[in-house]
């Protein structure tokens, strides 16, 4: 009752740990769909926000070149000493002073230092000197300032207007170093604001927003993000400062600045959001694609994990079940050894002491009393050596010897010693012993007592038969000797078959009709097979009887 109830309890728990598992699981993706949505939300606004600071660092860098030529450039010009430091940024540096009327004058940068008169180089379009960024070729374009300061009294204390003028005639062109830009400044500029992982995740690529075909950088890439940069941006940081200071002379002011062009057309639009583009595409699979794939790869990883879970489970579940069985039949096997034992022990004490006793008189009856006790004596021996030899070899203890065994003497020994027996019996024995058995290596002790085992068998259980065939040969192609005992018995019932090879177990028919036994006999037979890396098969056919076939490797 208390077994039988565990068990149940144990199965009650794996089945409420299997519906667990399941509910976890559906748990667990509908929870790693919001995950992987969130993941790409967070993931598009990292990128945005690290284009937006690769866009501010360029746009900086811009406006700091256009500083330097409104400052130190203009400066050089007119100083005629020599310019130092000129940005990176700038690959030649030309002045312009193009009046309508009037001579053209142009200087370009020379690698000393200094402005040296020049011809117009092709790559600079008709010039108009306004501060603007030309795409192709990229060029950035300084207008040269006239700075006037007007002052005007009020109520609220002195004001000095600055107003700054340009005119379209004078101004610095630079020529933007497009290999500087592709072999470092990118680069360095995408590791910095993207960072070294995303740097190595994803594809960038620079092109120009009015024609994409014209790529500064990388290869256009299907994006997943795109950034126009490359503005001037509205506070002008790149107007010029000195020599005018912000301080009013001769107490408190407010100085205000202002821009004026002299030209008709006003200046381009330098404050939108740039000229060229910064794409960015996840290298392999679009950005979502990805993460859908790195979703459903976790969700197959937890997946495996659960299966594996149940797995344990099933496995612990048959490994209970197992070992519930095998404490059955050990309760079974002591029950029926003791019992076994106690029939032909008690069979000697009496026998014996009925002759101690002068109980028994004549040569006849004494014979007889000793034939009993004899076969009872046999019948002791043999449970013990059978029970001895079941716990030697399941032990481990007991290595089998390895000896060349002559299979044929063997088998032939082991009939003999039974043919009174057989013969007393009813039995007919037929013997075919092939001629060309080779010798098996292996323990001849153990391979008869296997042997032994499946006669007593045939003896035991086919006596209805009264008929037994003992064979051997040899299988050249499998290259393995098979040694058969056939009876023409009552055969084996198809739901004992598996089990009787079990230790402890015993067919339904033998418990039945009585028969004793401790069911260890062929559970050695299939043991001893084992021993030498073979097998044991059974044929039987209910109602006609059995075929035992030990195979044995040569
Ligand atoms: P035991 O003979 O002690 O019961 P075995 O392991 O030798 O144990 O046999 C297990 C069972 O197999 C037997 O109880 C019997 O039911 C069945 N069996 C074995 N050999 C035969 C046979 N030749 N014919 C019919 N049944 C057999």
């Amino acid at each position: 009752m208390g077994t039988s109830f565990g068990s149940r309890t144990l199965l009650a728990i794996c089945g409420a740990l299997v519906v667990l598992l399941a509910a976890l699981a559906a748990v667990q993706y509908r929870w790693s769909t919001r995950v992987a949505v969130a993941d790409v939300q967070r993931e598009k606004e990292h990128l945005d926000s690290a284009a937006s600071l690769f866009a501010s660092e360029f746009n900086g860098i811009a406006a700091q070149a256009m500083q330097f030529l409104q400052n130190d450039a203009h400066a050089a010009l007119q100083s005629g000493e020599r310019l130092t430091g000129v940005p990176k940024l700038i690959g030649a540096l030309y002045y312009l002073d193009v009046p309508a009327k009037g001579e053209r004058q142009v200087r370009r940068l020379t690698a000393e230092g200094l402005f040296a008169p020049s011809p117009l180089p092709e790559w600079i379009p008709v010039p108009r000197c306004a501060p603007l960024v030309i795409e192709d070729p990229p060029l950035l374009v300084a207008p040269i300032y006239d700075i006037a300061t007007t002052e005007s009294h009020g109520d609220i204390g002195d004001h000095f207007l600055k107003t700054f003028r340009w005119r379209a005639d004078r101004c610095f062109v630079a020529g933007i170093d497009q290999t500087y830009l592709r072999d470092a400044l990118f680069p360095q500029l995408i590791r910095q604001s993207f960072g070294e992982t995303a740097a190595a995740e994803y594809d960038f690529a620079v092109v120009s927003l009015n024609a994409p075909s014209h790529t500064l950088y990388g290869a256009p890439v299907r994006a997943d993000l795109r950034k126009p940069f490359l503005s001037i941006g509205a506070n002008l940081p790149w107007l010029p400062k000195a020599p005018f200071g912000t301080s009013a002379p001769g107490g408190s002011a407010v100085l205000i600045q202002r821009v004026e062009s002299v030209v008709t057309k006003g200046p381009p639009d330098l404050h939108g959001a740039g000229i060229w583009e910064l794409q960015v595409a996840h290298k392999g699979l679009p950005l979502t694609a990805a993460f859908e794939r790195i979703r459903r790869r976790d969700l197959l990883l937890s997946l495996g994990v659960e299966l594996l879970l149940v797995a344990a489970i099933l496995f612990l579940v048959i490994a209970a079940r197992r070992m519930q069985r095998l404490a059955d039949q050990k309760m079974r096997f002591v029950a029926g050894v003791s019992h076994e034992l106690r029939t032909p022990v008690s069979a000697i004490a009496m026998l014996s002491r009925n002759q101690a006793d002068g109980l028994v008189a004549g040569a006849e009856k004494v014979m007889q009393y000793g034939e009993l006790i004899h076969q009872q004596s046999r019948r002791l021996n043999e449970m013990v050596e059978q029970t001895l030899q079941y716990a030697g070899i399941h032990s481990g203890l007991r290595r089998p010897a390895k000896n060349e065994i002559d299979l044929g003497g063997l088998i032939q020994e082991a009939v003999d010693a039974r043919r009174e027996e057989l013969a007393h019996s009813g039995f007919e024995v037929e013997i075919a012993l092939s001629r060309d058995l080779p010798p098996v290596l292996g323990d001849a002790k153990l391979l008869r007592t296997a042997f032994d085992n499946l006669l007593d068998n045939a003896l035991k259980y086919a006596g209805g038969g009264r008929w037994i065939r003992v064979s051997a040969g040899y299988d050249a192609p499998d290259k393995e000797v098979h040694i058969s005992v056939e009876d023409r018995g009552a055969g084996i019932d198809p739901a004992d078959q598996a089990e009787i090879f079990e230790p402890f177990c015993r067919g339904k028919a033998a418990v039945e009709a009585q028969i004793p036994g401790s069911g260890l006999g062929l559970s050695l037979v299939r043991s001893a097979a084992e021993a030498h890396r073979g097998s044991v098969t059974l044929v039987s056919v209910p109602g006609r009887g059995s075929t035992f076939t030990m195979h044995l490797p040569v």
